[in-house]
């Protein structure tokens, strides 16, 4: 296994094994799929033959490791009762998803405070989380992704994301770092003093050994414009020579055990991560290594 792998979120509409073809197809070396349809509150029930065929086929391949992405309805600050409910309901099916792939982990948005701040709904996430993790028993990992910062998103600057993990302060809760979101939250991992002062402050406010994942996406906005938009690799304002960058300082942290670098980008031939996006972070991880 290459120490890092290049990944990709793939659909797994047809049957979970399909997620897996459709890594193979791409090149992709780590996988990363949706528990169920991401935009809807029904969990889609998937069948003991359908885990079955997914876990042999990902073995036939080889393929990584393997990460479930959360439906993104789930909100833990909301101010509904009901929907709270719902939201701890869907993490813990994602959890059992992910246990039952034999997966990683899940990567959670946490949810937003709509600009209350995270002080005041500190309390609910946090218990909600702990609910999350005493009803999904396993060791699979719940990954916080950071965000990009926009409408009071939860986990703009690593010390919102911090501050939950200390509140919980259970060895499953960690955190995943979306380059996109980090760059469009402020964060200038393309330049090799800002990846320097990032990694910096994600140790001293959540801990290098809490970083499970990566998200691997160039950003169409500029620097902490804090707006979400996903480009493909090379293409965007972090650009290939970031990313050379960004991972040349990260591969020489040996804190930092995170290995999987999971796609999330619009496609060039196809709609989503594709052999093309693959390719171009092969060609960068292969620059990293000759480099030394
Ligand atoms: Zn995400
Ligand atoms: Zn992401």
């Amino acid at each position: 296994m290459t120490p890092f792998q290049v990944g990709a979120h793939v659909s797994s509409s047809g049957g979970l094994w399909k997620a897996v073809e459709r890594g193979v197809a791409i090149g992709a070396e780590a996988l990363q799929i949706f528990p169920s349809a991401p935009q809807n509150w029904r969990p889609t029930n998937h069948t003991p033959e359908a885990y079955a065929k997914f876990l042999e086929a990902r073995a036939a391949a080889g393929i990584g490791e393997v990460w479930v992405h959360c439906i993104y309805l789930v909100n833990l600050a909301t101010e509904a009762p009901e929907q709270l409910e719902k939201s701890i309901a869907a993490v813990v099916n994602a959890l059992s998803v992910a246990e039952r792939v034999g997966g990683n982990g899940v990567v959670l948005h946490t949810g937003s405070h709509k600009g209350g701040g995270l002080e005041g709904c500190l309390p609910q996430v946090a218990g909600a989380i702990e609910r999350i993790l005493s009803e999904a028993p396993g060791s699979t990992v719940l990954a916080l992704e950071n965000a990009a910062g926009h409408g009071g998103t939860i986990g703009r600057d690593f010390l919102e994301l911090g501050t939950i993990l200390r509140a919980v302060s259970n060895p499953r809760l960690q955190v995943c770092v979306d380059t996109c979101h980090a760059f469009a939250g402020g964060y200038n991992l393309a330049d090799r003093d800002g990846v320097q002062a990032m990694l910096e402050e994600f140790d001293r406010e959540v801990g290098l050994q809490h970083l499970a994942v990566w998200h691997l996406n160039d950003s169409k906005q500029g620097l902490g414009d804090q707006r979400d938009r996903h480009e493909n690799i090379g293409d965007g304002r972090i650009g290939t020579e970031g990313f050379t960058v960004w991972l040349d300082a990260i591969a020489r942290v040996p804190e930092i055990t995170a290995r999987a670098m999971l796609l999330e980008v619009p496609g060039i031939t196809d709609d989503g991560p594709d052999a093309e996006n693959v390719r171009r972070m092969k060609e960068i991880r292969a620059a990293v290594e000759a480099a030394g």
